[in-house]
């Protein structure tokens, strides 16, 4: 008997707590949004998508196409293109490919980065039945009226390209040298064959 007094009194319980909540929130202002004309202010610790970060000092990302964060995402799912363009230091992006189909949000390639030249975006409104909408190039992204050329610096293109020259120049002596042997080699066995006969 005692058992069914302390379950209803453990019922009567609960539903004065769940009815405590639910008369708090009928009193609280409603934070109803009319999407899409609405959106909603993201807090600053939400993690959408990886996004490249715009420097404002040059006007475009800070990624030094290091490739730390694509080694370090468990997933898979980035791929960082870059090539070496004669006078500028280092090597320059030329795509940043994010598979988002994939990604666990999980941050290792925002800790991974330097340069600290991405962080995950505010994005919350993707939104598709094609994969192939969630694969992004966030280069692109951050410049959709196309990527700006980098910077070349005289000093460097012409030290780069005197370096060029010299090797080429090696190259050259190298070749040259060794064909002067030949010939000299060449003539040597042609006397030897004379002195025998
Ligand atoms: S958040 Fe994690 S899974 Fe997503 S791209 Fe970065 S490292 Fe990869
Ligand atoms: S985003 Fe950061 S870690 Fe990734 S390649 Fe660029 S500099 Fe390196």
């Amino acid at each position: 008997m005692s058992g069914y007094f302390s379950y209803l009194l453990n019922g009567i319980k609960s539903l004065a707590i769940g009815l405590k909540i639910t008369n708090k929130e009928f009193l609280t202002r409603p934070i109803t949004l009319q999407y899409p004309h609405e959106s909603v202010k993201m807090a600053p610790r939400y993690r959408g998508h990886i996004e490249l970060l715009m420097d404002s000092e040059t006007g475009t990302h800070t990624c030094i196409s290091c490739g730390m964060c694509q080694k370090g995402c468990p997933s898979n799912c980035i791929t960082v293109k870059s090539k070496k363009v004669p006078g500028v230091k280092g090597k320059v992006l030329t795509a940043y490919i994010l598979d988002f189909t994939t990604c666990s949000l999980c941050g290792q390639c925002v800790e991974n980065c330097k340069p600290a030249a991405i962080d995950f975006s505010n994005e919350y409104n993707l939104a598709s039945t094609r994969k192939e909408d969630f694969v992004f190039d966030l280069l692109q992204k951050l410049h959709p009226e196309g990527v700006p050329e980098p910077k070349v610096d005289p000093a460097l293109l012409k030290k780069e390209q005197e370096k060029i020259e010299a090797a080429a120049k090696a190259a050259a002596e190298k070749k040259e040298a060794a064909a002067k042997a030949a010939t000299e080699k060449e003539g040597e066995g042609g006397e030897k064959a004379e002195g025998k006969s």
